[in-house]
């Protein structure tokens, strides 16, 4: 059974995966190389537990422990000394990945699960230079954590039965649905999403409507919650392209990105964090 998870990351993901964890029950030590970004990660993480207490979600107390079961430090040796269980949610760059996931193989326990939250990489590219890639499997959460549903559980070409299971067992206590993919490129989530981004953007070029009736044709017409451009908007244009190049590299033509993203970029246009993305905040 887990016990202890250790986050790696305390962003915007990782943050909230730490909500998640500690919120389920677990002992979670959140770790940061940035002493800036960790305190923002625990801030983030205080907020989100007010706003439960404020809507009715959780007690008084029980935030209070939810609190008291999450550590975060800046050094990565004693945030998975103890841990069954490690997600790293590290920027999506995969030699970043592959060095972190082998720090963490030499300062864990040797059994512990490592998890990663990558949204397209390679989780078999990450654990092969492991000396137990098996241990190894995708675990994409979705943002904001605690309000999204999925988890997408990826499962390397090494990955074992036991660390899927231990996946599966970690979610669950989580109280999140998933799915299990083999992996592929962008997994289920981040390929049809960049597909349907790339195409808005297409449209966009074409001068077929205007973003706000695309947007609103997928609102309305689609029943989806947002809009491809109020939701790339959100992502950040800069990640999309990445994505989009990434699958084009990883799958072919039918992902090249869209000339007018690629252009939007250019002009630095890169979403809600800028102040201008498709639409101007
Ligand atoms: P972020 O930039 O908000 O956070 C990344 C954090 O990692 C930063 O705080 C940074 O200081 C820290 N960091 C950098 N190098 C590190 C290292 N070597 N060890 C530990 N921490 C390190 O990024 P994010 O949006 O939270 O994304 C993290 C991962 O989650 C990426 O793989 C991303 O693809 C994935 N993801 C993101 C989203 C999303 O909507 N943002 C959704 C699903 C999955």
């Amino acid at each position: 059974m887990i016990r202890r998870i250790a986050v790696v990351g305390a962003g915007t993901m990782g943050h909230g995966i730490a909500h998640a964890a500690a919120a389920a029950g677990y002992g979670t030590a959140m770790f940061d190389v940035s002493p800036q970004a960790l305190e923002k990660g625990r801030l983030a993480v205080e907020d989100v537990v007010r706003g439960g207490v404020e809507r009715g979600k959780v007690t008084a107390a029980d935030a209070e422990m939810i609190l008291g079961r999450l550590q975060t430090t800046g050094d990565l040796a004693q945030a998975v000394a103890e841990a069954d269980f490690i997600i790293e949610a590290a920027p999506e760059r995969i030699d970043t990945k592959i060095a972190l996931i082998a720090d963490i193989e030499r300062l864990a326990p040797a059994g512990a699960v490592v998890a990663s939250n990558t949204s397209a990489l390679s989780l078999t590219e990450m654990a092969a230079t492991l000396r137990d890639p098996s241990r190894v499997a995708g675990m994409h959460f979705f943002n904001p954590v605690h309000k999204m549903k999925l988890i997408e559980v990826v499962q390397a070409l090494e990955t074992s039965p036991a660390t899927l299971a231990a996946v599966h067992e970690v979610a669950a206590r989580m109280g999140k649905e998933t799915v299990l993919v083999r992996e592929s490129p962008g997994f289920i989530t981040t390929r049809v999403n960049a597909s349907i981004g790339n195409e808005a953007f297409y449209m966009l070029m074409e001068g077929v409507a205007s973003a706000r009736d695309i947007d609103k044709a997928l609102k309305l017409g689609l029943n989806h919650p947002m809009g491809p451009f109020e939701l790339v908007d959100l992502v950040g244009l800069d990640t999309r392209l990445s994505i989009l190049e990434y699958l084009h590299r990883s799958l072919g033509e039918k992902y090249r990105p869209c000339p007018l993203l690629l252009q939007y970029v250019k002009a630095g246009r890169l979403g809600r964090k800028a102040g201008r993305g498709v639409y101007d905040y």
